[in-house]
């Protein structure tokens, strides 16, 4: 029987030790708070916003966010940035990306003050994490790692392909999973949209990690038997529904469970985990810079 791997449980008891955590914190008068910022209104990322918002006030983080006008100048936004820098309140924050065009994101991410860079973005914070001195791992790759955790997975020496090699998703995973670490010890493969033969590479790996944005991509047919499939893709398809279209990860579900002897689903695999692994890292966040210790899951 193949597992499938129930991202909203395990998201939700990692919320659950979080609020522990909070507490302390907040007990010693240093309660965490998280800011989100937007330029523009782009619909997608307001609601990833929103989600932030919602996933603080359910755990007691302390919420803010900042609006900056789709046009207005980078100045404007890093003027913010600079006083989101300054707020003793505000332990971490993200910039939501994408940034308009005038923007250069890279620029943003440099501006940020690496101790409450959430995201991981900062040069610093990737530098640290490739140095295996991790201060904030991105949500994504962290979440993935405790989704494997929780299957059971024990990645020493084990093969591991990923299809993708995003500085968010793709690169920092395969850094983590590289690392001399209980949770690290693979070998990894990344593949990306040059590679030749991704079928061969995938179909050799006892883990495969679809991070590539293009709907179905990786089948059943590319699935060595009894691998652990972990999809990170969310893709909007054109579907026969209420808003027209349906959400469907990067695996072909279907097929890739009959090879998987663990698989996560899309929605309710990878995607939970990014925003409580958010969470993890403002509390992280406000333990480091308040000097409060607390015992993260
Ligand atoms: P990206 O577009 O920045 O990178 C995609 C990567 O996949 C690139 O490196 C590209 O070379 C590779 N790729 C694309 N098509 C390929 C193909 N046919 N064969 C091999 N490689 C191919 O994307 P991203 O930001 O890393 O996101 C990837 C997917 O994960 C998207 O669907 C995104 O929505 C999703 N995502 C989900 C979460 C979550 O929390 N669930 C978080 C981040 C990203």
């Amino acid at each position: 029987m193949t597992e499938i791997i129930d991202g909203n449980a395990v998201a939700s008891e990692i919320r659950d030790d979080l609020t522990d955590a909070i507490e302390t914190l907040t007990d010693a008068g240093a309660r965490p708070g998280l800011a989100t910022v937007l330029m523009g209104d782009d619909p997608a990322s307001q609601t990833y916003v929103n989600m932030k918002q919602r996933d603080c006030e359910e755990v007691g983080i302390e919420s803010v966010h900042v609006d900056v006008a789709g046009d207005a100048s980078p100045e404007t936004l890093y003027e913010e940035i600079a006083a989101l820098n300054d707020d003793p309140a505000v332990h971490g924050y993200i910039v939501q990306a994408p940034v308009p065009d005038h923007v250069d994101y890279r620029e943003v991410i440099r501006r940020v003050d690496p101790a409450k860079d959430v995201d991981g973005f900062h040069p610093e914070n990737v530098g640290r994490l490739v140095a295996g001195d991790a201060r904030f791992r991105p949500c994504t790759p962290h979440g993935v790692q405790k989704l494997l955790e929780s299957a059971g997975v024990d990645l020493e020496g084990k093969d591991v392909t990923i299809v993708g090699r995003s500085d968010i998703v793709g690169k920092p995973l395969a850094n983590l999973l590289i690392q001399k670490a209980d949770d690290g010890n693979a070998t990894v493969t990344v593949c990306h949209s040059r590679t030749e033969d991704l079928a061969a590479k995938t179909r050799d790996a006892d883990i495969v990690v679809a991070a590539a944005g293009a709907p179905e991509l990786v089948d059943g047919s590319m699935i060595g038997d009894g691998a652990v499939v972990i999809d990170v893709g969310v893709n909007r398809v054109d579907a026969d529904t209420e808003k027209g279209y349906e959400l469907v990860g990067d695996v072909e579900f279907e097929s890739a469970k009959e090879q998987a002897s663990s698989i996560t689903p899309v929605p309710g695999g990878v995607g939970p985990m990014t925003r409580a692994m958010l969470l993890y890292n403002t509390v992280k966040a406000a333990s480091l810079q308040e000097g409060v210790d607390v015992d993260l899951p």
